[in-house]
């Protein structure tokens, strides 16, 4: 492993995320159906799909919120680890940003970016602090590091959530719908900071059904309809030229 290979321990061109033949189901209903999906390092992939296609139960599989009943999934060359330490440690290499930010309400912005390091990687304090304002420089909340979520806009909340999960250094970022709760105007600052962190390399998953993101951001777009992954694409392709009837109906609507 090189010096520069900080992230992972998986060589380079190997898939940081693989998902092999992955089956969910929620009682009958079969939610994963055979998802075969590998996500190679540095690569950001959009899953777009009609509601309740399962998106999101696939993108809490990926850190374990959900349970698989068959298959499996790996993480930089290793299975996802089922309880204990190795979970915890696995989902601060995970992050998450939801379609609710989920800050702690009584947390100032910079406490709800340094608690996790200092909890769960240790971190000292003035490290942890020193960390989470420049991750807050970088969303452009450094200003407001001392007030409270409430005292935020939602779409600075949503940065701040961002800059949380960067604080624990996670080899993948996962992003579930992270713009569909916010007001119009403050979806571009949102997407802006998705879109730079796109370009510096980290590796993404992102619901979304910002075309706009997928066209500038994405590698690859991954369709889901019923559980499915129908077909997948550059976005270019994907949108000019869908395949499937279902992609073909779905983006009649949403476009
Ligand atoms: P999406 O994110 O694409 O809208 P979800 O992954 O949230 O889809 O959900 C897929 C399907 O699974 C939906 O039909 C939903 O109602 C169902 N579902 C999601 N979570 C649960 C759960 N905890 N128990 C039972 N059904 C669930
Ligand atoms: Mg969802």
């Amino acid at each position: 492993m090189t010096q520069s290979d900080s992230a992972g321990t998986a060589a380079a061109g190997e898939p940081l995320v693989v998902l092999d033949h992955v089956d969910k189901w929620f009682g009958d209903l079969h939610v994963l159906q055979d998802i075969e999906l590998s996500i190679a390092r540095g690569e950001v992939v959009v899953v777009i799909g009609p509601s309740g296609s399962g998106k999101s139960t696939l993108c809490r599989a990926i850190n374990r919120l959900e349970t698989i009943d068959k298959g499996s999934i790996s993480l930089d060359g290793q299975p996802l680890p089922a309880e204990g330490k190795e979970l915890a440690k696995l989902r601060a290499e995970v992050g998450m940003v939801f379609q609710s930010f989920n800050l702690f309400a009584h947390k100032t912005i910079l406490e709800n970016v340094t608690l996790g390091p200092m909890k769960v990687r240790g971190v000292k304090k003035a490290d942890a602090e020193k960390r989470g304002m420049e991750l807050l420089d970088r969303v452009g909340i450094a200003h407001q590091a001392q007030k409270y979520p409430a005292q935020l806009s939602g779409g600075q909340q949503q940065r701040v959530a961002i800059a949380r999960a960067l604080a624990m250094d996670p080899k993948v970022m996962l992003f579930d719908e992270p713009t569909s709760a916010l007001d119009p105007e403050m979806i571009k600052e949102v997407l802006d900071v998705m879109v730079d962190l796109a370009k510096q390399g980290m590796t993404m998953v992102v619901v979304t059904h910002e075309m706009g993101f997928a066209r500038t951001a994405a590698d690859r777009v991954v369709f889901m309809a019923d559980g499915a992954i129908v077909e997948e694409n550059t976005p270019e392709e994907f949108f000019t030229n869908p395949q499937s009837d279902r992609a073909k109906d779905f983006l009649g609507k949403i476009l």
